[in-house]
């Protein structure tokens, strides 16, 4: 059976993982999608927007020589640098910034909005489309169907999470964003943690 693909590639989740991964197949020249249920939360930032710090300052570094966009978006949505542990050694120094977390979003939208080879679809991705234990699609919340040559996921902390409020349990993956239920179980199912 032949497949009609709409894409190379669709990225699942508009984190930071999300975002450097669908900027990097689009400036490849791949025609990337990405998916993401919240368009006002593309790349947004945790309870304390920081970048950096001594772990994952070396990876942003990182980020930054293959030429993605996290220390550039730090920089440009910076309120505040600090070097860590400057009166320690070397080896213990690390530079940790202090973002404006709407700003940062804000960024990373207005560069979706300019990337060629780029679509973004808001939407939550419910099912893989699995053929012969190949990952060619996703199905949408609505039942549509969006066809890739390969599928990355990169749903953060969103499968079958839950959040605690003291002894409190309740379903989601970040306040106000619901859990991702849907792929998790079938990912469950190819023998991956989630
Ligand atoms: C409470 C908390 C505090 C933290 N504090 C810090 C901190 O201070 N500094 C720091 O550097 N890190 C912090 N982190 C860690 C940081 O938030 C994560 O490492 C980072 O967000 C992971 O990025 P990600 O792209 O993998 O996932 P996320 O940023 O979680 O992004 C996942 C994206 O996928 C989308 N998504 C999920 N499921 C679907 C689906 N089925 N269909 C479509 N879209 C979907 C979501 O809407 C979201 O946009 C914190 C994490 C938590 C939970």
């Amino acid at each position: 059976m032949s497949t009609a693909f709409d894409f190379d590639i669709i990225v699942v989740g508009a984190g930071h993982a999300g975002i450097e991964a669908c900027l990097a197949s689009a400036r490849l020249g791949l025609k990337t999608a990405i998916i993401t249920t919240n368009l006002s939360r593309i790349g947004y930032m945790s309870c304390n927007p920081s970048i950096g710090g001594l772990a994952k300052g070396h990876m942003v570094r990182e980020i930054d020589i293959l030429g993605g966009e996290m220390g550039l978006a730090a920089d440009a949505t910076c309120i505040q640098y600090k070097r860590l542990n400057s009166g320690k050694g070397p080896a213990v120094r690390g530079t940790r910034v202090q973002n404006d977390k709407d700003k940062y979003s804000a960024y990373m939208q207005n560069l979706f909005s300019k990337q060629e080879n780029l679509s973004v679809i808001s939407g939550e991705a419910k099912k893989l489309i699995l053929n012969n234990h190949r990952c060619e699609g996703v199905v949408l919340h609505d039942g549509s169907l969006v066809r890739a040559k390969a599928v990355v996921i990169t749903t953060g902390t969103f499968m079958n999470a839950v959040m605690h409020f003291g002894l409190k349990q309740i379903s989601g993956g970040r306040v106000g964003d619901s859990a991702t239920v849907g792929i998790s179980d079938q990912l469950l199912q190819y023998g991956f943690n989630v």
